[in-house]
């Protein structure tokens, strides 16, 4: 029952009986004994690449199809008699399902032979072993029968020949045709033009040796293996068919190139069905290797493809430079950024230029910089700036350069990726603001109410002082004057005076540093710590901060917080005033010892001081936002320390500021 569902359609069952005795008549016309059916068996190979191609539980309608097919056959051609037809058959059948098993069982299901691997285990399994079982039944059959006088020994080593010959012709190429025709089917012209030449080619070559005019038949194996390589499986299938078919027609129509005695006849019969073998076993081999060379070119360039997909596709801006300095690679992201191609870089195509032609002005010396140590040291970079968009907008990246070293270690490219931060800058530059306001207000805020407190506090005793030298002005203008009245009013106006006086010493107390905090310090700490405290602020307004603390100063008593607030006034001063400078922006830190002082200069390149008498006074400024106190309040702590602050010109430009405070002696003296 389940036999029956599995039933082919009765059209494919009728086209292999069809195909089986067109294999048996071009069977006949190769044979190798005459009488006998030893020959190339290809219907041997049908039925194998049949059963290999359908479910096991249809394979007996398909050998019963071959069985039909062989008797046919054999009642056409071979005229054996019917027990040693059906005998014969049996061999083949078997031959076909055990080759069939055998192939599925160690090959796979499907079968592609894709590998080479694959395709000799084919070749042994299904050419090697499976013929064995048709040639010892069949050999038998013909001693058995006696048919031409057939022993089973000089029979069985002709029988396995053909079979194998068949099983390697049409098997495989039976399996692919079947499987994989429709695949990449579409072939340019040009591909069509070449495989219309290698067919020319391929049929001169084939009618030319096989007629006798070229000296031997294997001439036709470089056009052979030509369609293999270009055209693999296909290009073996159709130039093996042609190869057969030629084969055929000739032998038939050049009988009497196999005439002579029946041994040379036979001799002649094996070299022709040997050299089928071997093309269609050298095609096999060539075309497996052709596919595997070309599914693994298919599998880098997919690769290839995908790498250059992600790298498109990445939210990065990314490109190449060569050692040299030639640009290589710029991504699509990169492209549509700075709007030029690699190509269209024409004049800036070296690194230098391009960098020049895209980078902030303000940001190429520090650019240039970075790269340039970088690429001397073959290390990784990173850095932020300023880069031009295609609109002409800067906006901020941030740049990360590696290189990329081969085998040798040697560097290959340099391998650069940008990244937009501008919205991350430019809130970072909003917050900085924010806080500066509010620091500014609070400063204002707190300004006022000292202002308040201390007009307040000053505010009674001077109102007092006035009231009293009023008193004190009546008593001694009266008739007579009143001394001991104006004795009394003046000694209030000298107590509320002195109370004046009192509040005025407890503000300046508050400026005034306690002695208690001092201590003998060493003083290139002292700097470090501030060059460490300015280092984001002085980077971010670009500044470069050149220092040079002399190596042998003694330590010094002072109070090392208000020193270094002095240090962060007087640099953050220069600082500001160069920032209007497009020049390149450098802040001088000079420490040495002068005598028995520590000098300390702070220079800077900018415009220079414009009111140098009044700096120092409170509450002068020229900045918008400033408040005036940075310098007063510097000179009071230097004076604290029983030191001196003053302001010189910078030479070539610029200001200097420079303060010197006394060795421990004098200061603990003072
Ligand atoms: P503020 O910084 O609030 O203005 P300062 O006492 O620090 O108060 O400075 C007072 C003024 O001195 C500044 O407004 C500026 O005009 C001038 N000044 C200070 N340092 C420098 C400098 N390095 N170069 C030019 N002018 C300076």
């Amino acid at each position: 029952m389940s036999v029956w569902s599995h039933r082919p359609r009765l059209l494919h069952l009728a086209l292999l009986i069809a195909a089986y005795v067109l294999g048996c008549a071009f069977a006949k016309a190769l044979r190798l004994a005459p009488g006998t059916n030893i020959s190339i068996w290809l219907p041997g190979g049908l039925l194998m690449a049949t059963l290999i191609l359908t479910a096991p539980r249809s394979w007996p309608w398909w050998i019963l199809a071959g069985c039909i097919g062989e008797l046919l056959g054999q009642l056409l051609f071979f005229h054996s008699p019917l027990p040693a037809a059906l005998l014969i058959y049996g061999g083949n059948a078997l031959e076909a399902a055990a080759g069939a098993w055998l192939v599925n069982r160690f090959c796979g299901r499907p079968v592609r032979l894709e590998n080479l691997q694959e395709v000799l285990l084919f070749v042994l399994l299904a050419a090697g072993v499976a013929p064995i079982l048709s040639a010892t039944v069949g050999s038998a059959t013909l001693e058995w029968f006696s048919v031409k006088g057939q022993t089973f020994t000089s029979a069985w080593p002709l029988w396995w020949v053909g079979d194998a010959t068949g099983v390697l012709i049409v098997t495989p190429l039976a399996l692919v045709v079947f499987q994989s025709w429709r695949r990449d089917a579409e072939l340019l012209a040009a591909r069509w033009i070449e495989a219309c030449v290698i067919g020319m080619i391929f049929l001169g070559v084939a009618a030319l040796s096989l007629s006798g005019y070229l000296p031997f038949a294997y001439i036709i194996m470089p056009p052979l293996l030509w369609a293999a390589v270009r055209f693999d499986f296909k290009g073996a299938a159709v130039t093996l068919t042609l190869l057969g078919l030629i084969t055929a027609v000739f032998t038939v129509s050049d009988a009497d190139r196999f005439t002579g005695d029946a041994e040379s006849q036979r001799e002649k019969q094996i070299m022709l069905h040997l050299f089928l073998a071997i093309s269609a076993f050298s095609a096999l081999i060539v075309a497996v290797i052709s596919r595997q060379h070309q599914r693994a070119l298919e599998t880098l360039r997919q690769s290839e493809r995908s790498l250059r997909e992600l790298v498109e596709t990445l939210p990065a801006h990314i490109w190449c430079v060569a050692p040299d300095g030639k640009l290589i690679y710029f991504s699509q992201q990169f492209r549509d950024f700075v709007g030029v191609d690699v190509k269209d870089a024409e004049g800036t195509s070296r690194l230098w230029g391009f960098l020049n032609a895209i980078v902030h002005p303000d940001d190429r010396i520090a650019v240039s910089t970075v790269f340039g140590r970088s690429i001397a040291a073959g290390e990784p970079c990173n850095l932020k700036h300023r880069l031009r968009r295609f609109d002409g907008e800067f906006r901020w990246i941030e740049t990360l350069a590696a290189p990329m070293r081969n085998s040798d270690g040697a560097i290959t490219q340099w391998n650069v990726i940008c990244l937009d931060i501008d919205g991350e800058v430019r809130t970072e530059e909003e917050l900085r603001r924010a806080r500066e306001r509010v620091t500014r207000a609070s400063q204002a805020a707190s300004l006022a109410e000292l202002s308040a407190s201390i007009a307040h506090e000053v505010n009674q005793p001077l109102a007092a002082i006035v009231a009293n030298s009023h008193a004190c002005d009546r008593w001694l203008s009266a008739e007579p004057a009143n001394l001991e009245r104006a004795k009394i009013t003046v000694a209030r106006i000298i107590r509320d005076a002195n109370a004046a006086a009192d509040v005025v010493s407890r503000i300046r107390a508050l400026f005034k540093p306690s002695k208690q905090s001092r201590n003998l310090t060493a003083f290139d700490g002292v700097v470090a710590e501030v060059l460490d405290l300015m280092a984001e602020e002085s980077a971010r307004r670009r500044v470069r901060v050149e220092a040079h603390v002399d190596s042998d100063l003694p330590p010094v008593a002072i109070d090392r917080v208000q020193i270094q607030q002095v240090l962060i006034n007087l640099m953050r001063n220069g600082i500001e005033a160069m920032d209007a400078t497009s020049d390149v922006k450098v802040l001088g830190l000079r420490v040495r010892r002068v005598a028995d002082a520590i000098q300390i200069e702070v220079s800077d390149r900018g415009p220079g001081v414009e009111f140098p008498d009044k700096i120092f006074e409170p509450f002068f400024t020229t900045k918008g936002h400033g408040m005036g106190m940075g310098l007063a309040i510097c000179r009071s702590i230097v004076e604290a320390h029983a030191g001196r602050l003053w302001e010189e010109r910078n030479e070539p430009r610029g200001a200097k500021f420079i303060f010197a405070l006394p060795l421990e002696a004098k200061a603990a003296a003072a």
